[in-house]
Parts: C-alpha cells; structure tokens; sequence
C-alpha cells in the first residue's frame, strides 16, 4: 500500500494525541477544600480526560496544555442542591402559581425542554449536581438525567427520583374522575397503598431510570406506617438505591426516621426530638428552607420557624444538606439564581459560611453518593469546579458571582459568560446505552 507522507504524518499525530489526551491547566489563587473549611493559595489543577489529574502548589503544566487563568479568583468544588424539581417550573401567570394547574397545562415533552433550560440555568450559577426529587410528568427526570449523561445537553449531574410514590392521591386531593381514570394530572404519583403496591411502584422507578426513590410519608392524614417505609427502604436496597421522604408532619419525620430513610425533604415536620434522632442516626435532612426574600413563596410566621429549625438542627449537628424545592418562576431571576437566595435563610439561623459552604457541597456529594467520584477537587475524580470572586468561607454571598464552571473537564462558562459549545454534540458522544 502507497502511503503519502502527510497522511502518514497524520496518523502519527492522531496517534500521539490518542495517547496523550489533551491537558488544561488551570490556575487557581486560591483553591478551597470546604470538607476542612481551608484554602491554599497559587495552586495548579491539571485535567485530562474529563479527570482531575493532579493538584498542588508546584505542579509543572505540561508544554501544549490549555491554560485557564484563575489566578485572582478563587476556585471550589461545584454546588449541590439537593431538592429541586427541574421539570416543572410553576408561575404566576396562567395557573397564579398552582402547580396542579401546572400539571395540566405543560405536557411531560414541554417539561422535559424546561428541565434542559433550569439545569443550563443551575450549572451557570455553579450548580453542578442536583438531587431532582420527583414531579416530572412521565419521567421527564429521566430524561433530562439521560441526555446529560450522553451528552447531548450540558447540566448537572442529575440524581432523579421517578415518579413520587404515595398512598392514592399522592399530596394532590384528585377529583374521583382524575384518581380512578387516571386521566388528568397523574401520572404526577404513583398511588401505592398495600405491601405489593408499593413494592410494584419501587421497582417502576427504578426500571424506568430512577436513581434514587422518593416517598410521601404523611401526604395524607394516613400516610405510610413505619413498616411500609421499611418495606420501600427493603425494596429499594436491592438495587443499592436511598429513599428520601417529604414529611410535612413531626409524626410522619418520625415515622420515617423509624422507618430508616436516608434523607428527609422540608422541615415542618422538624423537631428538636426528631433532630436528635436525625442526628444519632445520621439521617440527612433536606429542609429546603424558603428565604423571605423569594415573596409569596413562604410567610413571616413559617419562615421564622423555618429559621428557628434550622439553628436547632445546625446546633445538634444534624447533617444538613442545602436543599431548595425552587419550582416556580421569580421574574428576573434565573431558576440558579432563585437556589442560591436560599443562602439567606442559613445566614439568618446563624449558621458561619464554612458550614454553609460545607452543606453545599461535601455534604451534598455525600447525599447524592457522588463523593467517591465526583465532587471534591481530587485526583481521579471528575473534573467538576467553579470560581467566584471573593472568598466564600468568609461571605457565603461571594456565591452569588460564580464567574467560571468547568463541567466533566469541559468550560461551561468563562468570565462570567456562559460558552457551552463543546457540550452540544450532533449526536450522543458517551454512548446510547447509559439509562
Ligand atoms: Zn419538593
């Protein structure tokens, strides 16, 4: 075979470059680790291969790397908000912010483009995991989670719930033709009231791409017993998967914790007697604690519990994870930037920024379970960081001006400016069979 030279001097280019993947550099002025609450300064970042391949002080950059400068910003690890629910974006007009209005109104395709847009929305405000909790349509979580995963779509990593299982009705009160024709507003719940029920709708989520199961403990005045909770927790273990339950009483939170979930979502079912158990038995706590600021979202009366509750569970060290429930549309706010006013019900309680920084991320990665590969800034994990003016262990606020995201080792947003070319794709580009 006659090779001309140039194309032989192609191909050992392609081969070198297969070899030795691409390096960024990045330059950091001050890197913080929020599991200690510290910061080192003038350190160098290395990634490769979508990987974190080296970090330190005096790290060389190898000749031909891509050099970002960040060196008069600090770089971090990237958030996690670990209760949302992308799908479903409910407003004031048409539906007054009745999200079961909502329901009908958007079909689960139209949700599932809003869910693309709020995660673009929560990357850019350095967002890059987010627990999304259930109220999807059919599976419009799924989805989003799925076409992320192939990279069809930049977002964050997405840690979905599938349908949320309940007793009939879920936290709706359907209209007898809805609950037994199924006709309107389901399949928002998934009714489950005996044993076989609910072990049939545990495992419907997890076939349909579910990766973490989420139950209504107390929705209704019935609720679920402890030994139905167990029954789920049972059920859901044997695919290794966690179980969160919203709670809106103390009785149903106590259930629950009995019950042995993993993370328990909202906090009107928070009591000092509940934290203690939370907090012996390292149960996570999702409070999603709504600002005053966000009005008409919460009111004086339960916003000042709100913030009570969350001091006495950052006083009894429970484990607290910085969770949102921001579903709804705030004019001139992007849905990142609604998440991040949370930061003021923490500030509020009391709570010293290296602790809020901490559930915002170490302790996120630990409740979504990414903390073995993806996370804290480390070698051998997924490149995953954002950069902020400022020093956020000192004014948690410094959050709100996340000016760089790097996601999987790829820039999402660069001096402030969203830049997510690399991420669109004609076509998948980690292959069709992740689900
Ligand atoms: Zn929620």
């Amino acid at each position: 075979m006659k090779l001309h030279l140039s194309v032989l001097f192609g191909l050992l280019a392609a081969a070198v470059t297969a070899q030795s993947p691409q390096t960024t550099a990045i330059r950091a002025g001050r890197l913080i680790d929020p599991d200690t609450g510290t910061s080192s300064a003038n350190q160098v970042i290395l990634v490769q291969a979508r990987k974190i391949t080296a970090v330190g002080a005096n790290v060389p950059i190898p000749q031909g790397a891509d050099i970002i400068d960040l060196s008069k910003a600090t770089v971090l690890p990237g958030l996690v908000d670990a209760h949302n629910h992308l799908a479903l974006t409910y407003k004031e007009v048409p539906e007054s912010n009745v999200y079961y209005l909502t329901y009908v109104l958007d079909s689960t395709a139209l949700r599932a483009i809003q869910a693309v847009s709020n995660g673009i929305q929560m990357l850019s405000a350095g967002f890059t995991i987010v627990r999304d909790m259930g109220n999807n349509g059919n599976y419009a979580d799924t989805a989003l989670r799925v076409g992320i995963e192939q990279g069809w779509v930049p977002g964050p990593t997405i840690i979905n719930s599938g349908i949320i299982i309940g007793s009939m009705g879920g936290q709706f009160s359907p209209t007898p033709e809805m609950a037994k024709d199924h006709g309107i507003i389901y399949p928002e719940y998934l009714d489950a009231d005996t044993p076989d029920e609910i072990v049939k709708a545990v495992r419907q989520n997890m076939l349909f791409g579910a990766k973490v199961i989420k139950i209504c403990a107390d929705c209704k005045p019935w609720g679920y017993s402890v030994d139905d909770i167990k029954l789920v927790v049972h059920e859901a273990a044997k695919a290794g998967f966690k179980v969160e339950a919203h709670c809106q009483t103390a009785d149903g939170a106590r259930r629950a914790i009995d019950g042995g979930v993993w993370s328990i979502a909202h906090d009107s079912g928070m009591t000092e007697e509940n934290h203690r158990l939370m907090a012996q038995k390292g149960v996570w706590r999702a409070g999603t604690e709504t600002p005053i600021s966000l009005t008409g979202h919460t009111t004086r009366e339960r916003y000042d519990r709100t913030v009570k509750m969350l001091k006495n569970a950052h006083d009894l060290k429970v484990p607290l994870t910085f969770s949102t429930d921001a579903d709804y549309w705030v004019p001139g706010k992007t849905r990142g930037q609604v998440a991040i006013e949370f930061i003021e019900t923490w500030k509020a309680a009391g709570v010293p920024a290296p602790d809020i920084l901490r559930a915002m991320t170490t302790n996120g990665y630990k409740v979504s379970e990414t903390d073995k590969v993806r996370g804290p800034i480390k070698v051998g994990f997924a490149a995953d960081l954002i950069a902020v003016e400022g020093n956020p262990l000192e004014s948690i606020d410094a959050l709100r001006r996340v000016t760089f995201v790097m996601k999987d080792g790829l820039v999402f947003k660069r001096d402030g400016v969203i830049t997510p070319e690399m991420f669109f794709n004609p076509g998948p580009v980690n292959g069709w069979r992740i689900r």
